[in-house]
C-alpha cells in the first residue's frame, strides 16, 4: 500500500514529494501537465534569488528534474476519481488504480483559454491571468476583469487596492450583485490594440483598457471535492491549519487552498503539508502496528 499519492506535479506537489522524500517517506506523484506556468512561455519576475526573468515552464521542469534525481516516482497520468474507502484511498487514474493510506491534493486552479479574437495576440501584452503577478504594473491605470465568480472576485479584492477604475466583464454571464465597479455583461466579441491591448469590443460597445485580467474557471479540484465530501468555501478546498480537509488522510496545498496565488506560497505550502503528512503517516502507521 502507497503511504501518499500525490496529485499535481506543480510547486506545491513537487516541493511536498522533495521534503516527504527526504524525510525518508516515498510519494507518488501524478500529473496530467505543467500545470498553470505549462501552457506558454511566461515570464517569472518575482521568484526569490533570480535577477533577470525565468522562464515559468522551465522553473517547473527543474523542480520535477529535482525531485526525481532525489528518487520521487512521478507519473504523467490523469487523475479521474478518489474514492474513499474506510481504511485507504482509491486513486483511479486514466491508466490505473492505485491504493494509498493519505493524499496530497494539489492540482492547482484551472484558468479559462478563451476564444475571443484577439486573446492569444494580446496574452502577456496587457492580457493577465494573475492580478497578484501582475496587478502592481497597473496602479491607478484603467482595467477590466473578465469573469463573475468567486475567482472573480478574489482577483478584484487584490485590483481594487492598485486602481479603482476597475470595469467587470462577465462575458454574458449573470451578476445580479453590486461590487461597487461598473459591470457590462454582453459577450465580448474581440479584444483590441496596437502593440498591447487598448479595448475590449462587447456586443454593444468598445472599453477602453489599459490592462485586461482574465479570471474565469473553476478549481479542478471541486470534482474531486464533491466525490469526497470535501467542504468548499468561495472556490477554494477548506484546510486546516495542518493542511488538512475535512477527510481526514485528504490534505491540500498551493492554489487550490486559496491565498496567494504565487509559487513561492505553494512552494511554501509544499514544505508545510510534508511535514504534517510525516506526522499523519507515522500516527495511523503506529494505530495500524
Ligand atoms: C499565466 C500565469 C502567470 C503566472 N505568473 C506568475 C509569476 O510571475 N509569479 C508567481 O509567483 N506566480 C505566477 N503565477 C501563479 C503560479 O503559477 C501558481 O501560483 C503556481 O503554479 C501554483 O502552484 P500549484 O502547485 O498549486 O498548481 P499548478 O502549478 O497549477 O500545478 C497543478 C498541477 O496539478 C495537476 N493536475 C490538475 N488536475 C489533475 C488531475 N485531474 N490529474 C492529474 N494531475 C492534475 C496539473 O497537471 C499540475 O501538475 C502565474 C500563473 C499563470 C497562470
Amino acid at each position: 500500500m502507497n503511504q501518499i499519492i500525490i496529485i499535481g506535479k506543480g510547486p506545491a506537489g513537487i516541493s511536498a514529494a522533495i521534503y516527504l522524500k527526504r524525510a525518508g517517506v516515498d510519494p507518488i506523484v501524478i500529473g496530467k501537465d505543467l500545470g498553470a506556468l505549462g501552457d506558454y512561455k511566461s515570464s517569472i519576475e518575482n521568484y526569490y534569488g533570480f535577477d533577470t526573468p525565468i522562464d515559468g515552464k522551465k522553473l517547473i521542469q527543474d523542480g520535477i528534474k529535482q525531485a526525481f534525481s532525489l528518487g520521487v516516482r512521478i507519473l504523467d497520468d490523469t487523475v479521474i476519481s478518489i474514492k474513499d474507502n474506510g481504511s485507504h484511498f482509491l486513486i483511479i487514474t486514466k491508466n490505473e488504480t492505485l491504493e494509498t493510506k493519505s493524499v496530497l491534493l494539489a492540482t492547482g486552479k484551472t484558468r479559462e483559454n478563451l476564444t475571443i479574437p484577439g486573446y492569444r495576440k494580446f496574452r502577456g501584452k496587457g492580457i493577465s491571468m494573475c492580478a497578484t503577478c501582475d496587478g502592481y504594473f497597473y496602479r491607478r491605470k484603467k482595467i477590466g476583469i473578465v469573469g463573475c465568480g468567486q475567482y472573480m472576485k478574489h482577483e478584484l479584492e487584490y485590483l481594487s487596492r492598485m486602481t479603482k477604475d476597475i470595469t467587470i466583464f462577465t462575458h454574458g454571464n449573470n451578476l445580479d450583485e453590486d461590487l461597487g465597479f461598473p459591470i457590462i455583461d454582453e459577450r465580448i466579441v474581440e479584444f483590441g490594440g496596437t502593440d498591447k491591448i487598448g479595448f475590449v469590443k462587447t456586443e454593444k460597445g468598445t472599453h477602453e483598457v489599459d490592462g485586461l485580467f482574465i479570471a474565469l474557471g473553476a478549481p479542478s479540484s471541486l470534482e474531486f471535492a464533491n466525490q469526497l465530501g470535501l467542504i468548499v468555501e468561495k472556490g477554494n478546498l477548506l484546510v486546516n491549519q495542518e493542511y488538512q480537509t475535512n477527510v481526514p488522510g485528504i490534505f491540500a496545498a498551493g492554489d487550490i487552498i486559496g491565498g496567494k496565488l504565487q509559487i513561492a506560497k505553494a512552494v511554501y505550502d509544499g514544505m508545510e503539508v510534508a511535514d504534517y503528512i510525516y506526522k499523519y503517516l507515522k500516527d495511523i502507521n503506529k494505530k495500524m502496528a
